[in-house]
């Protein structure tokens, strides 16, 4: 039996590329599978934000999908899985690098393509949740309190005309938000992930959700293993190292 909890797994690309952002096809419909065998529910973040407020009941232990960066992949590798499957799954938008190449600190190289507005349009019509990812990709903890209103409100606007619907979840780039970003992302959305690493209680903060890096359960018998509550020593065993490497930029963006 698994602890409770919720996972909040997080994805860049489904590509087959070198690099801890690029999951393979295959892996990920191996994962997804591995979820619907284990019999494990799939939510959303709106569920958890309702179970919050003590409007809906989750099960003891659930999954929650999402995806930074809107690489174009998601609608080619990641969606017809999903879709299959009937997962829910949220995907964070830069709002203002849609239709572009990723060019940001950190991007992966060759750059990968993002989905252009069409795209996202029609997805969301599919059921997709959009979040913002902000507009233009950068570190919010170095930027001036007038550049981090901007990238908060303006992204949360363009991506809620494009999609026809309002705009209710954030992921911070490089998973980077100190306490003045929180309570600025907390004035403008309901839930915000991070890269913290773990699952996330049924008290977490709604605005420093910890998720699942899903680089480390590319094996999946040791993600089956973990969805079943048998390998939760690994996960503070990856905790360990990340705390250790003091790196500036999280390795994943
Ligand atoms: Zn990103």
């Amino acid at each position: 039996m698994s602890p409770p909890g919720i996972d909040i797994l997080m994805y860049h690309s489904i590509a087959k590329a070198d690099g801890p952002t690029s999951i393979a096809p295959e892996v990920f419909a191996a994962q997804m599978h591995a979820i619907a065998e284990a019999g494990v529910a799939v939510v959303t973040l709106d569920d958890l934000v309702l179970a919050r407020a003590g409007r809906k009941a989750l099960p003891g232990h659930c999954v929650i999908v999402t995806f930074d960066d809107g690489f174009r992949d998601f609608r080619e590798n990641a969606f017809p899985v999903l879709d299959a499957l009937g997962f829910p799954a949220t995907v964070y938008l830069p709002a203002g690098q849609i239709g572009r190449r990723e060019n940001w600190v950190g991007a992966h190289e060759p750059a990968r393509q993002l989905m252009s507005w069409h795209e996202v349009r029609c997805l969301a019509e599919r059921g997709i949740v959009f979040g913002s990812h902000t507009m233009s990709h950068p570190d919010l903890s170095a930027v001036d309190d007038e550049v981090l209103e901007v990238e908060l409100s303006r992204s949360r606007a363009v991506i809620g005309d494009h999609v026809g619907r309002p705009v209710h979840h954030f992921a911070p780039p490089y998973g980077l938000a100190g306490a003045r970003e929180r309570a600025a992302i907390a004035r403008l959305y309901r839930t915000s992930v991070g890269t913290r690493l773990g699952r996330a209680d049924p008290a977490a903060d709604l605005h420093d959700l910890p998720r699942l890096e899903m680089f480390y359960f590319t094996d999946i018998s040791r993600w089956r293993a973990y969805l079943s509550g048998r390998a939760q020593g690994y996960l503070r065993v990856r905790k360990l190292m990340r705390g250790l490497k003091h790196s500036v930029l999280a390795p994943w963006q």
